[in-house]
């Protein structure tokens, strides 16, 4: 197929460098080095480019690039999310897909992990080409997708909305109600409770554990989020519910500092009438640069990648900081943190929470028997507790930092499925 990334011959189907390289360090460990599986870790399994064209509102047809990688699905069906950003590229879905996998892994889920998503900017577009762009590439994707295939999700610029049209539009392609084909749906079709603040929940069960392990108080504990999505403002919402101070928050326009702590919901409604969280009344404007080295307890990047690199780690000064976003901080920066005592949590553990109760969606949807909120926050928090503990405890054994320590947990689980499923025999 004739892709732009082709033509100029600079396509590269590894994950990223980073990625490969902590791989790495973690299948040293391990003691599964150079071997087979390591290879196979290092590789996504599957992808897919899609070139498709839409109506346009002013009556011309636009060519829209979309992708959807899966990366590993030894331990089950692969899941991950569906991103709409003008500069998406494959190489970033393939980072994400390779994440998705870990984070699985990491989260006990018996699932693979995968990534898509359209290279359009949803900012300029109407809602009805959005809907029309969404029908086209889940037109373009179905073969690869289904309820035991590959489920997507919401991420970046995608909604509950989206989710609806990729249900109905694949329910209409294979001729059978199919909710089980994504999650993160509006209940009314299937979705789950609480799915919208799940990842955000399940930042604030390991925000609790960590901060236990810290013995840091939470109540009036200052916090420093960047974006304010759905991740970004719930997780401002929920800690603001249990007494932390959140003292600055940002989107892509810049930041908003107060001192005394912001109201989240204020904000929110803020940044619904004018696009953007600058410009609260009673805040200081920040760059976003700003933002991220404010002095703090609690630092959660929920924005997008490599946002805290050699460049700005120095200088950061929170006691810990929680990957909100997927890959927001290089391997250099996280080395620099760790040296500076810094407890970092890796997005494939902190943000886990989406997809475990993403999981929970799939297994209701399955059994058609749906579950109260009680019951969802009360295995989320679980998953999570379990989830960190088990890599805390691989931290502190090797004497490693919590990224080497996920990686462990999630290649040692990998390893374990690709080789009772495709080695047994040559044993
Ligand atoms: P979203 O689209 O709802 O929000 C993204 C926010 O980030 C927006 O406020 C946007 O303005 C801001 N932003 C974008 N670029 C920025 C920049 N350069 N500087 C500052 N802010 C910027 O997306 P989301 O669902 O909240 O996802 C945020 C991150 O969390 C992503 O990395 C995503 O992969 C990750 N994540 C999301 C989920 C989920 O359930 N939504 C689950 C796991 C991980």
């Amino acid at each position: 197929m004739m892709i732009e990334e082709e033509k100029n011959r600079k396509i590269n189907l590894n994950p990223s460098k980073d990625i490969l390289k902590q791989l790495r360090i973690a299948a040293k460990i391990l003691h599964i080095e150079n071997t087979a599986v390591h290879k196979i870790l290092e590789n996504p399994k599957q992808i897919i480019i899609v070139k498709f064209h839409i109506l346009m509102d002013n009556g011309k047809r636009k060519l829209f690039t979309g992708f959807r990688v899966r990366y590993n699905n030894d331990l089950g069906p692969t899941k991950g999310g569906i991103r709409y950003h003008p500069d998406l590229t494959l190489s970033e879905v393939i980072n994400l897909a390779a994440l998705m996998t870990f984070k699985t892994a990491v989260m006990n889920l018996p699932l693979g992990g995968a990534k898509g998503g359209v290279r359009c900017n949803t900012k300029k577009m109407s809602n009805r080409e959005i809907e029309r762009l969404t029908r086209k590439y889940t037109e373009a994707i179905a073969k690869f997708i289904g309820p035991d295939i590959d489920i997507p999700a919401p991420d970046v610029y995608t909604n509950e909305q989206i989710m609806a049209w990729i249900m109905d539009e694949y329910s209409k392609i294979t001729g059978k109600s199919a909710p089980g084909v994504v999650t993160g749906k509006p209940i009314i079709i299937g979705g789950s409770l609480i799915r919208d603040e799940a990842t955000s929940r399940g930042l604030m069960y390991v925000i609790q554990e960590a901060s236990k392990h810290l013995s840091l108080k939470l109540k009036g504990a200052k916090i420093v989020i960047q974006g304010y999505g759905n991740v970004g403002f719930n997780i401002a919402r929920l800690l603001n519910g249990i007494g932390c101070k959140i003292i600055a928050v940002s989107d892509t326009k810049g930041g908003i500092y107060i001192e005394k702590g912001i109201n989240p919901i204020e904000v929110k409604e803020h940044k619904e009438e004018t696009k953007s969280v600058i410009n609260y009344p009673e805040s200081k404007n920040i760059k976003n640069k700003e933002l991220l080295e404010l002095e703090c307890d609690i630092l959660i990047p929920s924005a997008i990648e490599n946002q805290i690199n050699k460049i700005n780690a120095p200088h950061v000064k929170a006691k810990i900081i929680v990957e909100g976003a997927n890959g927001p901080m290089t391997l250099q920066a996280d080395k620099i943190l760790n040296n500076k005592n810094i407890l970092v949590i890796p997005d494939i553990l902190a943000n886990g929470g989406g997809v475990t109760v993403s999981y929970f969606e799939q297994i209701q949807n399955k059994s058609g028997n749906y579950w109260n909120k009680e019951k969802i926050t009360k295995k989320l928090k679980a998953a999570m507790k379990k989830s960190f503990d088990e890599v805390i405890e691989i931290a502190e054994k090797h004497r490693i930092t919590m990224r080497t320590a996920a990686y462990i947990k999630a290649i040692k689980k990998i390893s374990e499925a690709i080789n009772v499923r495709h080695f047994f025999s040559n044993k």
